[in-house]
């Protein structure tokens, strides 16, 4: 079978046409495989649903019962069968449930990483170097300049700015998915046994954690604490929520953000943001090229992000690389919801 016998791009996202099947949809089909609980890659509205537990429970608590017609939960390394296509979900590192697909027909072994990260994380299993004929890697941050910073090293410069402004909140701007529970795991890592206080958009997601046994000790919610409870303490919220009115009840805030964006000062500058925090839950240059080296294949296809840069990267280092414009996906590590 030729890979793109496998796999083909349309609007809707990524098509198999043997198994009948699309990966993250951007728009409702009648079988799709969801690598992971990001709402550009976790639509509702299909009929039938193949993911993780866990990203069905997060899709369940995002959209309701009804999200799919029916869903298939599946764990990682089991492999299902598709209509003559074998498909097995493999860690991929990037927010809990999160998965890599291996698809496997007609002696041809293709991987759709989804999006991922090699960076370790306590918070999800680690992602897993697969072997395969076919690459499809995504390429937010797919540019040299992009080398994120070591979780708990940037966690500590936030302790710095504590103790330098022990009375100023410090407001950090996190992803509700994913990086609100890193931030939390790696702060209680470094030894920080303050309560962490959040903004109401990321209770759910962050209790739905703590139910997987990530406790992230003690949390409270914004809205239940007097104000001056706040002063010199750590408040996460989504990157949004930093500049609208909800941010003025901390008189003069410590604005932050952990994001991959936050390398380019510019960007940093440019939101208004004080501390920035180099945290990303998407593999850097470094970890992108690296993983293309490790998977062996001889053709990468390269999706969502800068996909130029990696492909010319591939293309050089003697391997066939194109790019597949599948539009429809955020840069969600900034300010998607
Ligand atoms: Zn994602
Ligand atoms: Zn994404």
């Amino acid at each position: 079978m030729r890979p793109d016998e496998l796999i083909v791009p349309t609007p809707a996202g990524l098509f198999c046409p043997p198994g009948g099947f699309y990966i993250d949809p951007t728009r409702p089909v009648e079988r799709a495989l969801i690598t992971h609980a990001h709402s550009d890659h976790a639509r509702p509205g299909h009929a039938a649903v193949a993911a993780t537990g866990e990203t069905l429970d997060l899709m369940w608590l995002r959209y309701g019962e009804d999200f799919a017609g029916t869903a298939q939960a599946v764990s990682y390394g089991e492999r299902i069968g598709v209509d003559g296509t074998r498909v097995t979900f493999c860690p991929a590192g990037h927010v809990l449930g999160s998965a890599q697909i291996l698809l496997e027909a007609g002696g041809l072994r293709l991987v759709v990483t989804g999006d991922y990260k090699t960076e370790r994380d306590p918070t999800c299993a680690p992602f897993e170097r697969l072997a395969c004929d076919v690459l499809i890697t995504e390429a937010t941050f797919a540019l040299p300049v992009f080398r994120h910073g070591k979780a708990p090293r940037e966690i500590e410069k936030l302790l710095r700015s504590l103790t330098l402004f022990p009375e100023r909140t410090h407001l950090i701007g996190v992803y509700a998915l994913g990086k609100a529970q890193r931030v939390i795991a790696v702060l209680r890592e470094v030894g920080y046994d303050l309560p962490i206080y959040l903004h109401g958009a990321l209770e759910a997601t962050t209790r739905y954690y703590a139910t997987r046994g990530l406790d992230g000790g003690p949390i409270a919610a914004v809205r239940e604490v007097p104000r001056t409870a706040l002063a010199g303490a750590i408040v996460l919220c989504p990157p949004a929520a930093l500049h609208d009115v909800w941010a003025r009840r901390f008189g003069e805030p410590v604005k932050s953000l952990a994001s991959g964006w936050m390398r380019l000062r510019a960007r940093a500058r440019q939101r208004g943001v004080e501390l920035p925090l180099v945290i990303s839950d998407h593999a850097d240059w470094e970890e992108l090229t690296a993983t293309v080296a490790a998977s062996g294949a001889g053709e990468i296809w390269v999706t969502h992000g800068r996909e130029d840069a990696l492909v010319h990267w591939s293309v050089t280092h003697g391997l066939s690389a194109r790019a597949l414009n599948v539009a429809g996906y955020g840069e969600e590590d900034e300010d998607a919801p």
